[in-house]
């Protein structure tokens, strides 16, 4: 002998002796009370008792109170009074969670108006309550084709509720109710919205329904319809006016036995199916789903564009520095007062320069133009009266031999260093330099290296065109003067750049008894430059982020909105057992979902408006990963967190206010 076993929380099972009742209604009760109005007692002492396996109508006039009846049998909405057991167990007091399992796991429903989802075809509806139950998709979507082919709706599987007929809709809507087992059907006027015959047809299908042992409650008006059912109470008012008796069931009751498969549902194909339900819904609405990405589009391509842009902007200043050192400031001669007549700057001055604090390095330079002749060509060039420090102060390396040292300063030596550009000039056709002599204003040095292109990185190859020997050599035998053109000098510290310089000025003009130079200082100016630079990417950056956030508000609203449109779905999904965190993830989903889209999107846009500035506008642009990583990140983030008031909105309904909403 078989008997219908339903689990409760805590795996407790219920099992339904033989001929025990299974829905006990004890004294029940249901008032309304909305705000301003008086209560109104609408379900007035209801007991009622029924059978696994019977076949009840339910009858009565229209607003008697039949439907308020139906959605308390059916757990959708709760009695302010009475008991109700199920299968013998007290369930007015359970969770809102614990309701919508016993509901999917027991009840199937019929409704007049059908409540099919809209957005999905006929079969993805069959399969809803499966899917909160946790059936694997295969297996689903072969019982969901199973009973649409028994229902007669071969062929229409991938309609949507839209294009079919009331008829075939409440078919549609049977055969979901059926899907999970369908133990009970409740069906609520399935008749109401169809002509006559096709009435009859829903009728005669509940009927075979209650002839293969399904318990089936059938509410209706209509007394010819009631007549179908086995057993027919009419209720009046809202209390039970007469009552054909319990009848006995058919000998084959249904059996659920659900329970093993509900543990089955993983967290994964939960979120699989939110994200499925997610992309249906905003494929639904295009062009609202294209309006709410635009504010994360423009929020996350602005994050992405703005900080490419202030970091190429730093980039340029940190190149410029790379070049020219940040670390270098310079001693010219000429005073304060007026240009010109500035004093003398001798090589003497650097070494009273090096002893300055702080100072790392001290170089005279004294440069001119000079004739460089090789073999019976002259060429017009740049040349400069260095010491050994010049390849460390001025960044700029020999590439190819060496570079003097202190010995051949010592010695006067008529060694030269040339630049690339003067090389190739000198040395056409791959003639290597080394070792070979040229006359330097009539002086015969021996190139001993070549420095690496400098002009490659200015971007100014006149800077690879000049000629650079050892200080005494160059003052005595080329130039024939001691002045130097200025001093270059390296400093340790930078963040003490401004007292160095102050520091230089007091030594040299104490040793010339009058203030004839002046030492350009730029490493305060570039520092200032660079932090400028950071407080501008910072500032770029924070607008960025104000825009995203407009962004997410812009998902909130649409989300909330959504909500109020789809409570009915919401209702409907509830109805067919899905929980609190079904109803939230599927919202949470979508919001996250759009937000993504919008930052994948956002991150295109942000891509191509950096490379737009670039190409056309030749500001310096330097993209960065993390920063485009982080903005997609953090739109997906702000639809986490701006969706999940609406979502918690959505799951909090009550499943029968959420269905009353049309
Ligand atoms: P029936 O299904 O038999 O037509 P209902 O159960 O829908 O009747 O309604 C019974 C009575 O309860 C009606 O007078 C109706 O106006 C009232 N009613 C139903 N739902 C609500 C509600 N949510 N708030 C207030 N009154 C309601
Ligand atoms: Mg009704």
């Amino acid at each position: 002998m078989s008997t219908a076993k339903y689990s409760l929380p805590g795996n407790e099972n219920l099992n339904v002796p033989y001929g025990a009742p299974l829905i006990e209604l004890i004294d029940m009760r249901k008032t309304y009370s909305t705000s301003g109005t008086i209560a109104v007692e609408v379900l007035r002492g209801i007991s009622l008792t029924i059978h696994a396996g019977e076949f009840v109508a339910i009858m009565g006039q229209s607003g008697s109170g039949k439907s308020t009846l139906m959605n308390i049998l059916g757990l959708l909405d709760r009695p302010t009074g009475g008991i109700y057991r199920f299968a013998g167990r007290d369930v007015t007091s359970l969770s809102h969670d614990e309701l919508a399992r016993l509901r999917r796991e027991a009840f199937g429903f019929v409704f007049q108006q059908y409540h099919l989802l809209p957005s999905i075809s006929a079969v993805e509806n069959v399969e809803v309550p499966a899917t909160y139950a946790g059936l694997a998709p295969t297996e689903r979507r072969k019982k969901a084709m199973e009973l649409l082919v028994r229902l007669g709706l071969e062929g229409w599987a991938e309609h949507r509720p839209n294009q079919m007929s009331g008829g075939q809709q409440q078919r549609v809507s049977i055969a979901r109710a059926l899907i999970n087992g369908g133990a009970i059907i409740l069906a609520d006027e399935p008749t109401g919205a169809l002509d006559s015959a096709t009435g009859s047809e829903v009728t005669v299908l509940l009927s075979d329904l209650a002839a293969k042992g399904h318990t089936v409650v059938l509410i209706t008006h209509d007394l010819d319809i009631a007549r179908t059912a086995r057993r027919v109470v009419e209720i009046r008012d809202g209390a039970i006016v007469s009552d054909s008796g319990a009848t006995s069931a058919p000998d084959h009751r249904i059996d659920t036995k659900l329970s093993d498969k509900l543990s089955a549902a993983s967290p994964l194909s939960d979120m699989r199916e939110a994200l499925a339900a997610g992309g249906r819904a905003l494929a639904a609405n295009p062009f609202r789903t294209a309006l709410t990405l635009l504010g994360i589009i423009v929020g996350v391509a602005a994050v992405i564009a703005l900080l490419a842009i202030g970091e190429g902007a730093k980039q340029a200043v940190l190149a410029q520095l790379s070049i020219y050192g940040a670390n270098r400031m310079y001693v010219i001669p000429g005073g304060g007062v007026s240009r010109g007549a500035g004093g003398r700057l001798l090589a003497s001055d650097a070494d009273l320069v090096r002893s300055v604090p702080n100072v790392a390095a001290a170089m005279p330079y004294l440069n001119g133009s000079v004739t460089v002749r090789a073999g019976n060509v002259d060429y017009s060039t740049m040349g400069t009266a260095v010491t050994t420090d010049f390849p460390r102060i001025l960044h700029w390396q020999v590439e190819h031999g060496v570079f003097f040292d202190q010995a051949d300063e010592r010695s006067f030596a008529t060694v030269a260093v040339i630049g690339s550009k003067l090389a190739s000039r000198l040395f056409p056709d791959g003639q290597d330099p080394l070792r070979r002599m040229v006359l330097v204003n009539n002086v015969p040095f021996e190139v001993i290296g070549v420095l690496a292109s400098k002009g490659a990185i200015s971007g100014s190859s006149d800077d690879d065109d000049t000629i650079v020997f050892p200080f005494p050599t160059g003052s005595v035998r080329v130039f024939g003067k001691e002045d130097l053109s200025w001093i270059s000098v390296l400093v340790d510290d930078t963040s003490r750049a401004d007292e160095t310089a102050t520091a230089i000025s007091s030594v040299l003009t104490a040793e010339h008894h009058v203030e004839d130079i002046r030492v350009l200082n730029q490493i305060a100016s570039i520092q200032a430059q660079d932090r400028t630079q950071n407080t501008l990417t910072l500032l770029l950056g924070f607008t960025a982020a104000i825009s995203l956030a407009v962004g997410g508000i812009g998902v909130m609203n649409v989300m909330l909105m959504t909500v109020t449109e789809r409570t009915q779905e919401i209702g409907i999904r509830m109805a067919t057992g899905a929980r609190t965190i079904d109803i939230l993830r599927q919202f949470i989903t979508e919001a996250m979902m759009v937000a993504g889209l919008g930052g994948l999107v956002g991150a295109v846009v942000g891509v191509a408006a950096g490379m737009t500035a670039a190409l056309f506008f030749s500001m310096p642009v330097i993209f960065s990963g993390v920063a485009i990583a982080g903005a997609v990140l953090c739109a997906v983030l702000t639809g986490l967190l701006f969706g999940f008031i609406p979502a918690l909105r959505a799951s909090r309904l009550e499943p029968v206010t959420a269905l009353a909403r049309e």
